[in-house]
């Protein structure tokens, strides 16, 4: 192995794996590093007990037209992985004042629900539907730049500027951002909100890599190596180097690796805080980055059952009292759960390969906070006991469980520098005043070092706008490579 390269990418999660597969196949010579056995950070697949699974819930959106398809079709890799769009997707429950659970199926392929079929099981009004559709158009129809006006807007100050029924509020909320952007609702930005939530409605939701989200990053990895790179897993960065205000390369457990060019994965805070240290950051800068808010946590369950339970692969409800905001968070944070939450129940198993026949893994969980240091139990009985009376068959047919929250996340993902931080579900929190165009930059005021993933460099939802942060910013870093021949020989 070398220990000279043009470029070193610190993390194999979905933004860096991305990235240094793209430097890779424009010709740069590309190191990978991470401190997991295998990659794909918080969407790595793993082998265990004859099923094949990632550690918690992920699906991606949109389903069409994404970025896995660009930058597949720019690896040359579309033919190693399959990536499926279930249809249909699954079963919504909505809870009525009255306790009815209606249902309704979420159609897949890129095929919305029928919004007429949704506001009947909804129970709009005649009277309330045109304000209803105008909310619907106005989402539908809004451009970048009017999205871009939202920046700074929590979700629920927006829908405020609409006079519609709760259950309508409840759906948006808790489907379409609670379960995406893993936030309260009245501090998450509703211009993300936006983006996820037509991106869902016009080019589906759903996609699932064949063989996992993992062998969607192995692929990308092994591309890596073919490509003249090197990959290094086990390894963990314990510094980035700078010298003379410059990146020279990096210190691990084995060894230093030298490169003009670091794009860091390991997240903004841990980045710029730990691995590079503060001391070479102005001080406002090193102040901005701590002072970010990173995305809640989340706290579930694996059962693992001895016969298929779940038809489809989602399974989620929500009634007039799951929107959740910081308030409720904060109470249930000092022990006063809500009484009713959003809920959901998945499975992976039905896609081929990644289950022992007959047999089926589902996965529920509820949004906790990010620190790793949280008792996940109240969270856990709470979801445990919506589970038992909303999908009774589930815990007929368990043969194993496994209970997951923030410090698992973090051990796969990234170092908590920051009290409370560590197990964010997503990374970076896509809240109001820090989304969009008030999202850090991808280029860190070292030259040389560049930040990929979650935290900067895409939008959207999960592993999507983290592929689409490893696309942006492999082209920002060849670009700088290319134009910094100085650097080359610092
Ligand atoms: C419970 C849960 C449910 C989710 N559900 C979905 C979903 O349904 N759909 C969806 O799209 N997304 C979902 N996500 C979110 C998605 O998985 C993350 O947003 C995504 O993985 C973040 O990618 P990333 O590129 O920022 O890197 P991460 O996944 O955070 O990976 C970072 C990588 O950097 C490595 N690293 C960090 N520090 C070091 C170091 N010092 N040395 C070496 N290596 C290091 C880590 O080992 C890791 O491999 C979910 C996440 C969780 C936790």
């Amino acid at each position: 192995m070398a220990s000279r390269y043009d470029v070193i990418v610190v993390g194999a999660g979905p933004g860096g794996a991305t990235c240094a597969a793209l430097l890779a196949k424009w010709g740069l010579k590309a190191l990978l590093v991470d401190k997991n056995s295998q990659v794909g950070g918080k969407a790595m697949t793993v082998s265990k007990r004859g099923f094949r699974f990632e550690y918690w819930p992920i699906a991606a959106c949109p389903s069409t037209g994404t970025h896995f398809h660009d930058v597949l079709k720019t690896l040359g890799l579309e033919k190693e992985v399959d990536l499926i769009v279930p249809d249909p997707l699954g079963l919504m429950h909505y809870e009525t004042p009255s306790g009815e659970i209606r249902t309704i199926v979420i159609p897949g392929a890129g095929r919305p629900i029928d919004p007429m079929d949704l506001f009947n099981v909804l129970g709009v009004t005649e009277a309330e539907l045109p304000e209803v559709m105008r909310l619907f158009t106005d989402i539908l129809g809004m451009s970048p730049q009017a999205q871009e006006q939202l920046d700074d807007v929590g979700l629920l100050e927006f829908l405020d500027r609409y006079q519609v029924p709760t259950s309508v509020r409840s759906m948006l909320t808790t489907l379409q951002s609670e379960g995406t952007l893993e936030l309260p609702n009245d501090i998450a930005s509703a211009s993300e909100f936006i983006k996820v939530f037509t991106q869902n409605n016009t080019r589906g939701g759903g996609l699932y890599p064949s063989g996992g989200f993992g062998r969607l990053y192995e692929a990308m990895t092994e591309s890596i190596r073919a490509n003249g790179g090197d990959v290094i897993l086990r390894t963990k960065v314990e510094r980035i180097i700078v010298q003379n205000g410059r990146i020279r390369g990096l210190a691990t457990d084995k060894g230093t690796f030298y490169a003009p060019v670091v794009v860091s994965n390991a997240g903004i805070q841990p980045t710029v805080l730990k691995l590079v240290g503060e001391e070479h950051f102005d001080k406002s800068y090193a102040n901005y980055v701590r002072d970010l808010v990173p995305s809640l946590g989340f706290a579930g369950a694996r059962y693992f059952l001895s016969r298929p339970v779940l038809k489809y692969p989602l399974y989620v409800y929500f009634s007039d009292n799951t929107v959740s905001t910081m308030e409720k968070h904060l109470k249930a944070e000092a022990g006063q759960m809500p009484e009713q939450i959003y809920v959901f129940m998945s499975t992976n198993s039905l896609y081929p390969g990644m289950a022992p026949a007959g047999k089926q893994m589902v996965y529920t969980g509820i949004s906790c906070p990010a620190d790793p240091k949280t008792k996940i139990e109240p969270w856990i009985d709470k979801v445990e006991a919506e589970v038992a009376r909303l999908w009774p068959d589930v815990f007929k047919f368990v043969e194993h469980k496994e209970y997951y929250g923030p410090a698992q996340i973090s051990r796969l993902s990234r170092d908590s520098v920051v009290p409370g931080t560590g197990g964010e579900c997503i990374g970076l929190g896509q809240i109001a005043g820090q989304t969009g165009k008030l999202k850090p930059s991808p280029r860190a005021p070292i030259g040389g070092l560049f930040y990929v993933g979650a935290d900067a460099g895409g939008s959207g939802f999960g592993n999507h706008m983290c592929v689409e942060s490893g696309l942006n910013v492999a082209k920002m870093a060849r670009n700088y490579w290319l134009t910094h021949p100085a650097a080359h020989k610092a």
